[in-house]
């Protein structure tokens, strides 16, 4: 009996549900030699189970442009950081007056941030894109809609902090604008994780799950002290003062690390993702 399910011939009828990779149709009755009559999909490429190579090739192609996109939006920003810094040290270096930087800066760190964010947004929405038959994968669509949840929060409070009240609680804003992108970054690749299993590839998996918890844990922690810094600044001169700022920093250099390996492991996604899609 087991041997009949696992190895049907070709002219077998399907005795159970079993979903279309590609566009979700119920096979339930057809032959196993045959084509799915809604897409033409071999149906024999249905009944191998989860593995990525017979899954729809389309949103597998999907999740690669969103792991592309991610890394885009975090190589911008990390651009902007980079040459922005070296910009302001050269400009401080060759002794030239730095306010005229003081005033472009803020506003291509407006333009940056808007562009990365917009990028960041399409990314998480393709890599979290549906499956045609996800219903069979139930435990991952918790994970995709938390992650798209936060980051269209995340937008709306970066919308509202950089283009209608920039002065409103400025550092509180920035709190939670740091725990929406953070938690849509992390689930994103918790949702990767899951992806990799089934390409297979255990190692990818392993480290998407591992990083996919730090990026999480030192987000929250970079939260945590800037609401501490948050505090010391409605606090008249609190003795913790310097050790809430050179907490933030320790944890910014921590946080800028593990934001570098999850702009890596995203790109790891993409080549793994676009090769289980030509094969
Ligand atoms: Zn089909």
């Amino acid at each position: 009996m087991s041997n009949e399910t696992s190895q049907p011939s070709a002219s077998a009828a399907l005795q159970q549900d079993v979903r279309c990779t590609v566009c979700g149709y119920n096979l339930r009755g057809l032959g196993v030699g045959g084509s799915c009559p809604e897409c033409g999909r071999a149906i024999s490429d249905s009944c191998q189970g989860d593995l990525l190579r017979y899954a729809d090739p389309n949103w597998v192609m999907r999740m690669y442009r969103g792991a592309l996109l991610v890394s885009a939006a975090f190589g911008l920003f990390f651009a902007y950081l980079i040459v922005g810094g070296m910009a302001f040290a050269a400009v401080q270096l060759a002794g030239f007056q730095i306010d005229a930087w003081l005033k472009v800066g803020p506003y291509l760190l407006r333009v940056v941030l808007t562009a990365s964010v917009v990028i960041a947004l399409l990314g998480v929405f393709l890599i979290t894109s549906q499956e045609p038959r996800e219903y069979l994968l139930e435990r991952t669509t918790a994970i995709r809609r938390l992650a798209r949840g936060a980051i269209l929060l995340g937008v709306l409070i970066f919308v509202f902090k950089y283009h209608v009240a920039p002065n409103f609680y400025s550092v509180l804003m920035g709190v939670f604008l740091n725990l929406a992108f953070v938690v849509s970054l992390a689930l994103s690749l918790k949702h990767a994780q899951l992806v990799a299993k089934r390409i297979p590839d255990e190692r990818l998996a392993m480290l998407l799950g591992r990083w996919s918890r730090r990026l999480l844990v030192i987000g929250l922690c970079f939260s945590a002290a800037l609401m501490l810094l948050f505090a010391a600044r409605i606090t008249p001169r609190p003795w913790w003062a310097n050790a809430a700022y050179e907490a933030t920093t320790v944890i910014g250099l921590a946080y800028v690390i593990v934001a570098i390996v999850s702009v890596g492991l995203f790109l790891a996604v993409a080549a793994a993702l676009k090769s289980a899609a030509s094969t």
